[in-house]
């Protein structure tokens, strides 16, 4: 029922085998927001960026500072990771994304787009390390497949808030990451100076599989339980054990409570997922917990 649904939400967050697990969401716009209280959740996992591609043009720096600024608002103290502009692939602009491209998902997309338009992308980077002083602010770099486009990355961002600071504008660099979305950067995440990885499980088993995830004939075979995704999944998970780097898993499958046992097998104890899908996950950590079933 509404009510109990609405109990569970409120109970502190879950913990597994003695170990808590954090648990964030993940918004699309800052409307989203609007029906979720920050206290039922460690914070904000991904909050994706594109809707701000939407409009005719790329909105300018204010635009941008107020919508990050008003999610830093609604955190409180808590952490938000906001994505910078995952464009192309299955997420097309005009006037952005390129044209003709035979193959876009495996085109200029995501972090290769930014940096293939770095007047485009220089406007969001201003803005997010304006908005930076502004709350508990971690920065997140999609589709990264080398280290040197995070490192390229990061060398634009650290010349903007210099800039920024230079004509005494408040800004700082925030903590940078990256989406673990790409096989090569699951296989290599060692080589990957970040400060946290993310796993963008739905593109992750995309790529993984072979399957474009837009194709739904190819539905029954897009299993992000297959053995190869998972095995992707808990190498990654374990280099950040080891290494002390955080690693959460912020694609479809975290809010999904069939793939949760998995996701704990793998090690994984940060999970971000749709703010309406928070207190199913609790319960069924609760569930696990107690020795219980999923289901
Ligand atoms: C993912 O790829 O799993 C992800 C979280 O990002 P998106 O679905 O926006 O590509
Ligand atoms: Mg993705």
């Amino acid at each position: 029922s509404r009510a109990s649904a609405r109990a569970i939400l409120r109970r502190p967050t879950a913990s597994w085998r003695g170990e808590r697990i954090k648990l964030f969401i993940n918004i699309q716009r800052v409307e989203d927001l609007e029906h979720a209280d920050a206290q039922y959740a460690d914070g904000i996992g991904l909050m994706r960026t594109e809707f701000l591609l939407a409009g005719r043009s790329v909105p300018d720096e204010e635009t941008q500072f107020q919508a990050y600024d008003a999610v830093l608002r609604w955190a409180g103290q808590r952490p938000v990771t906001i994505r910078t502009f995952d464009a192309g692939g299955d997420k097309p602009v005009p006037g952005f994304t390129l044209d003709g491209e035979a193959n876009p998902f495996l085109g200029v997309r995501g972090l290769r787009l930014c940096l293939a338009r770095p007047e485009i992308f220089a406007v969001q980077l201003r803005a997010l390390a304006r908005a930076a002083i502004r709350g508990n602010l971690k920065v997140m770099f999609p589709m990264v497949t080398s280290a040197d486009e995070l490192e390229a990355g990061r060398k634009l961002f650290a010349d903007i808030v210099q800039r920024l600071q230079a004509d005494g504008i408040a800004a700082m660099l925030p903590e940078l990451g990256i989406m673990v979305e790409v096989p090569a950067a699951a296989l290599a995440v060692s080589s990957f100076k970040a400060a946290f990885f993310s796993i963008g499980s739905n593109d992750l088993a995309q790529y993984v599989l072979a399957c474009d995830r837009s194709n739904g004939a190819l539905a029954p075979l897009m299993d992000p339980l297959h053995p190869a995704v998972l095995e992707l999944i808990a190498r990654t998970a374990e280099h950040g054990r080891r290494a002390g780097i955080s690693v959460s898993l912020c694609g479809d499958m975290a809010g999904d409570p069939r793939c949760l046992p998995a996701l704990l097998n793998c090690g994984l104890r940060e999970l971000s997922v749709n703010a309406s899908a928070l207190a199913q996950i609790k319960h069924t950590i609760d569930r696990l917990s107690s020795g219980g079933s999923v289901g």
